[in-house]
């Protein structure tokens, strides 16, 4: 008799978790590797771990609460430290995310994603995912072994924003930390600590508190359904290399990038995307040969803008408020559709 009401319990609570799956919003996550995945020999051992350890599985199965609010089921895409991300690996996961995203069953995604390159990878998603749906990028910066792991929290959190309708046709987000943040304007401040991901003096979009989401602005930049990007027959994208300036730099990394074939070179300046004159000899040289050259700043904070007017009438363009590594997405995607550098800057410009 007690095994009867027993199984009938089970059977109402089964039948009523089905209803409800059906009816919370489904969300895939798919996993590609990172800390929030990464394994370490102690709890107190929180560098040099391996990162991308466990699989998906493992992740759903430590945070039960997220089938409070979504349907969620996992896919593995890779399993690496974010380090070792590739051009291939990223048109990959744009590509299913575009997928997924076609289905109307599903309402939404997240990425489990090492924290290293998250942002390079939020934002080549923000520039290619063709749909309103909520893209939710995130990591941990503790390895799941940790005292204290990040991980849990945040992957819930991530669940909660790609569950959420204030989410849609925000473009792609990232939730690290409580915090919650654009693609465009978010990156990684700080080698180790759980506080990392910033927006800089452009801000946050919001924040996630006493499990509700708190959105306060939005950018004013085009992204995602709003994008004229599309990798669905692109296979290889463009080399674009960084040249990092520094105090008694030269043109031999920018003649070196020209040899490996680059198609565009980002230089990430000094100050206002300043260059070297002999950087700059090798960059006009490389413009000469076909190369697009672009000027980022490797200083954190504010535009870069046309500056001297020398490089301007060379034709090297600037990058406004992306920083390098971002200009290299937006100048390898730029360059799958033109080589107009007039048309480039005016991507720039856009996005
Ligand atoms: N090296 C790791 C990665 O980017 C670091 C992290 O996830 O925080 O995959």
């Amino acid at each position: 008799m007690r095994l009867f009401i027993k199984t009938l319990l089970g059977a109402a609570l089964s039948a009523s978790l089905a209803v409800s799956a059906q009816t919370l919003p489904q969300i895939k996550i798919l996993a590609t590797g990172g800390t929030i995945a990464g394994t370490a020999a102690s709890a107190t051992q929180t560098t040099g771990y391996k990162a991308g350890d466990l699989g998906i599985q493992v992740l759903i199965e430590a945070v039960p609460q997220m089938k409070e609010f979504a349907d969620v089921s996992g896919e593995q895409i890779f399993k690496i430290s974010s380090n070792n991300m590739t051009d291939e690996g990223l048109l990959k996961l744009a590509k299913r995310c575009n997928e997924l995203l076609k289905d109307p069953k599903v309402s939404g995604i997240v990425i489990t994603h090492g924290t290293d390159t998250l942002e390079e990878t939020a934002y080549f998603l923000n520039l290619t995912v063709k749909s309103k749906k909520p893209v939710v990028l995130v990591g941990a910066m503790r390895p799941a072994t940790a005292i204290s792991a990040d991980g849990p929290m945040n992957l819930l959190n991530a669940v909660r924003v790609a569950a959420d309708p204030q989410s849609v046709g925000k473009g792609v987000l990232i939730t690290m930390n409580d915090v919650i943040n654009n693609a465009r304007d978010v990156t990684k401040t700080n080698t180790t600590n759980v506080a990392t991901f910033r927006g800089g003096e452009l801000g946050a979009l919001g924040y996630i508190a006493g499990g509700k989401n708190y959105f306060y602005k939005e950018s004013t930049r085009p992204h995602t359904y709003k994008s004229d990007f599309d990798i669905e027959k692109i296979n290889k994208l463009p080399r674009v290399d960084i040249i990092y300036s520094h105090v008694n730099a030269d043109r031999v990394l920018v003649d070196a990038a020209v040899a490996a074939g680059a198609k565009g070179i980002v230089a990430a300046g000094t100050g206002n995307g300043s260059i070297s004159e002999r950087e700059e000899a090798g960059l006009v040289d490389a413009m000469k040969k076909g190369v697009t050259v672009v000027r980022s700043a490797r200083v954190q904070n504010g535009p870069t803008t046309a500056s001297v007017a020398r490089w301007q009438e060379e034709g090297i363009l600037f990058s406004q408020a992306l920083n390098p590594q971002k200009a290299r997405m937006l100048l390898q995607l730029a360059l799958t559709k033109t080589q107009d550098p007039k048309k480039i800057q005016e991507y720039f410009d856009k996005y």
